[in-house]
């Protein structure tokens, strides 16, 4: 049997670490026997980042732009530590947090469920995808510590000089205050994210606020929502078989515990933060959650939610055995080739990414998996597998399904 071909290449973006070397892995074994894979390389590993000034890391984001599908292995982002052991030249920037800023766009966050890690919520029985805003409110606030009686007044003063003015609070001692904001340029690109990503994998989407007590600020979130799923979303929505969900935030939370999954969660800045750490852990592993940035206008970067697992690495370096888990990258990769292939009218590309889910999936099923997993599973025949031996098994699984 031939290759799978392939017509667009994948912006291929290398990292750091433990996950360098799992991305070495999947590609050799899960994927270059199967498939003629076309993409343009990027070296994001801090080496290169710092030797090319990070120029390869916005070399990738607009190559990112220019083909639409990226995969991504996860990157150091430099601290203090890092500039020593690297001697980088400069504290590099995180990569994700440029390639966001490149392409303008929001992250979901998906777990992976598999049989025998069960969600510690029981009656979630499919996949809750979480979508944060990541632009302003309280991450981008200005505080002061009110030091004792006083006023405290908004202001905003319009380019012709106009004030408008709001009395906040009439301080009869020391207090607290805070000035928050966001920008309709920034709620929209997040709304068109959240119905783009809807639409590309029919689910419903849900978003809340809290407009009740918030008339202006938290009302034009839900207000821009509304206005451009009436305008542009509403008829491709009804033919695709999926809905627009409002309510308040409180009431969304009541709701995401009662139901079952299956449907994305778009949040605020603030309530994504908190409510990501939630979903994820109730869901089981780090390890077993994908992540992709959308931007507005549809390009897409798939990864993995962790990091590069730099203790794995450690060990590695000294030749001691690791028992790392490569499923959210392996999925990075599938979620980029499922794209492509939907993109470029492949199905067989699209097959392919499929049958290499269900192999992963129904190994850890049959009882292999890793030391992180072993510990939270149901199941009781377990087999403990190293990184590598892990990597074959999905190997073999993959044959039989081929
Ligand atoms: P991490 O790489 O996510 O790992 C934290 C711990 O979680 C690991 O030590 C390991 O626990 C467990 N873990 C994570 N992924 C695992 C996997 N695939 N298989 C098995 N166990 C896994 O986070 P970190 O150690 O805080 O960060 C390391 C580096 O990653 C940092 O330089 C950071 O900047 C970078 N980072 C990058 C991204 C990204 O590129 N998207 C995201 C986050 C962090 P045990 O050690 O207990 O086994
Ligand atoms: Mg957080």
């Amino acid at each position: 049997m031939g290759k799978i071909q392939m017509t667009t290449p994948i912006v291929e973006m290398d990292g750091d670490e433990m996950t360098r070397i799992l991305w070495k892995m999947i590609k050799e074994e899960l994927l270059e026997p199967y498939i003629d894979l076309k993409t343009e390389y990027y070296d994001l590993g801090l080496e290169h980042r710092n030797e090319t000034n990070d120029k390869v890391t916005m070399d990738s984001a607009e190559a990112t732009k220019k083909y639409g599908v990226a995969v991504k292995c996860a990157t150091i982002t430099p601290n203090a530590a890092r500039m020593e052991e690297y001697h980088l030249k400069e504290m590099w920037k995180s990569p994700n947090g440029t390639i966001r800023a490149a392409l303008d766009g929001t992250v979901f966050r998906t777990p992976i469920i598999v049989k025998g890690i069960e969600p510690v919520v029981k009656n979630w029985k499919k996949p809750i995808t979480l979508a944060r805003h990541a632009y302003g409110d309280i991450y981008k606030n200005t505080e002061i510590r009110v030091p004792g009686a006083g006023k405290a007044e908004l202001v905003f003063t319009s380019e012709d000089g106009t004030e408008t003015r709001e009395l906040i609070h009439q301080f009869d001692g020391a207090g607290i205050l805070q000035g928050i904001h966001n920008t309709d340029r920034s709620i929209t690109s997040f709304a068109h994210a959240c119905f783009q990503y809807a639409l590309s994998t029919k689910q419903d989407i849900w978003f809340a606020t809290k407009d009740t007590i918030s008339k202006k600020y938290d009302h034009r979130f839900k207000d821009v929502f509304a206005e451009l799923y009436e305008n542009e979303y509403r008829e491709k929505f009804e033919n695709a078989g999926i809905t627009y969900f409002y309510t308040l935030i409180d009431d969304a939370v009541a709701r995401v515990m009662k139901a079952e999954g299956g449907f994305i969660w778009a949040c605020k800045n603030y309530d994504g933060d908190v409510m990501s750490d939630m979903v994820s852990s109730a869901f089981g592993d780090l390890a077993m959650m994908t992540s992709v940035l959308v931007s507005p206008d549809g390009v897409y970067e798939y990864e993995a939610a962790h990091g590069t697992v730099q203790r794995h690495y450690y060990k590695h370096l000294k030749g001691e055995e690791t028992s790392t888990n490569s499923v959210a990258t392996i999925f990075a990769w599938t979620g980029a080739l499922r794209k492509r292939g939907e993109l470029d009218q492949l199905p067989e590309l699209v097959e392919f990414a499929e049958k290499l889910e269900r192999a992963t999936l129904s190994t850890i099923e049959s009882g292999k998996m890793t030391k992180s997993l072993a510990q939270i599973t149901s199941l009781s025949n377990v087999t403990v597998l190293n990184t590598q031996d892990l990597i074959k098994a999905f190997r073999e699984s993959l044959d039989a399904i081929m």
